[in-house]
């Protein structure tokens, strides 16, 4: 397959520049299972700081990252209470129920984001046959929400309710830099109430992989056991946390980019597509072909022709995710391509 000219499927197509590669290649290394590599160490210094945590740990990937938190906050039999539509619940092959004996309670919510009243609903009360509800998670942004920011009361709101309960809450920060730069807040405001939080280098932030996990000294020192156990230890692993540290030095304030093509994108596919969103806060954007006639695949194919390629999520739903690998113009082409599939039809 030619690679599309104009690919909205997801910021996680964004590759190296070749100033990553420059520090990718520049990189001090060492052995990481030994903690030997000084720009690992570097990289987790760097993050545990900026999410207000005393402690991180670098893995491979995100999902990674909420598979060791579930397994070092729960017991088989637990309860993890998200959005229904959370990654966590969908997209990871039901890894807490395999890997923790976890279940997970999903919250109906079609923006991903619920309130400390939904949650106090949904937390068990504490009796001998019920599952004990162990852990909250907030997804920031929401994914399945259209990029939505959690709202800093929200998840203030939301971590007073868990810890008065017992509940550890867990963020799930794969897009917690796009958050913090929409919401015009340091990281931390998201993530320092969080008895863990992550963040993924290999979304809009350009990185080939990466993700690193914070929390307590405690905590982390826990999920290294994990880390060994599930093989995600590693040895010269500094060559990717340089990637990674160059792009909390370059890529970060860049994402507000990623927002402004999402919102032009917006105004010019919305001419004759419907926004199935509230807002367009950050860099993914949802659009209803229902009332042009057409089911999202037929749209999609007819936008490929033409070089644009966007993720079809439902019948008739597109999702289109903006990202550093695409120019404005890239997206003001895209706009009007899927504007005018929709209004000859
Ligand atoms: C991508 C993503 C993950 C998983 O991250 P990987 O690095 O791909 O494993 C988890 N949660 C959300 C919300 C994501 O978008």
């Amino acid at each position: 397959m030619t690679p599309p000219r104009i690919d909205l499927v997801s910021d996680t197509s964004t590759r190296p520049t070749a100033a990553m590669h420059a520090a990718m290649a520049a990189a001090e290394i060492g052995d990481e299972q030994m903690r030997e590599d000084p720009t690992t160490t570097r990289l987790e210094e760097r993050v545990a700081g900026l999410l207000g945590q005393q402690a991180a740990v670098f893995l491979p990937t995100g999902t990674m990252c909420n598979q060791i938190a579930f397994l070092v906050h729960c017991r088989a039999g637990d309860e993890i209470i998200a959005a229904a539509n959370a990654h966590v619940v969908g997209s990871e092959g039901a890894g807490a129920a395999a890997l923790a004996g976890a279940f997970m309670r999903g919250i109906e919510t079609p923006t991903g984001i619920f309130d400390a009243d939904v949650l106090a609903d949904a937390i068990r009360p504490a009796r001998a046959k019920s599952p004990r509800s162990r852990v909250v998670v907030v997804e920031q942004t929401s994914n399945r929400g259209g990029g939505l920011v959690w709202p800093r009361e929200t998840v203030d709101a939301v971590a007073d309710m868990a810890s008065r309960h017992g509940l550890a809450l867990h963020v799930d920060g794969a897009r917690l830099f796009n958050a913090a730069i929409a919401a015009g807040l340091p990281p931390d405001a998201f993530s320092a109430r969080a008895d863990s939080v992550w963040v993924d280098f290999s979304k809009g932030l350009g990185c080939p992989m990466g993700a690193a996990l914070a929390g307590s000294r405690r905590f982390i020192e826990a999920a290294w056991l994990w880390k060994f156990r599930l093989g995600g230890a590693l040895r010269q692993s500094g060559v990717i946390a340089a990637a990674c540290l160059h792009a909390l030095d370059h890529h970060v304030q860049a994402l507000a980019e990623d927002h402004a093509k999402a919102r032009r994108l917006a105004e010019l596919a919305g001419r004759t597509l419907t926004i199935a969103q509230p807002r367009v806060e950050t860099n993914i954007l949802f659009l209803d072909t229902g009332n042009a006639g057409m089911t999202a695949a037929a749209v999609a194919d007819l936008a490929l022709a033409q070089g644009v390629r966007v993720g079809v999520e439902g019948e008739t739903r597109l999702r289109c995710v903006t990202h550093r690998d695409v120019t404005m113009a890239g997206v003001e082409e895209a706009g009007t391509i899927l504007a005018e599939i929709a209004a000859r039809h």
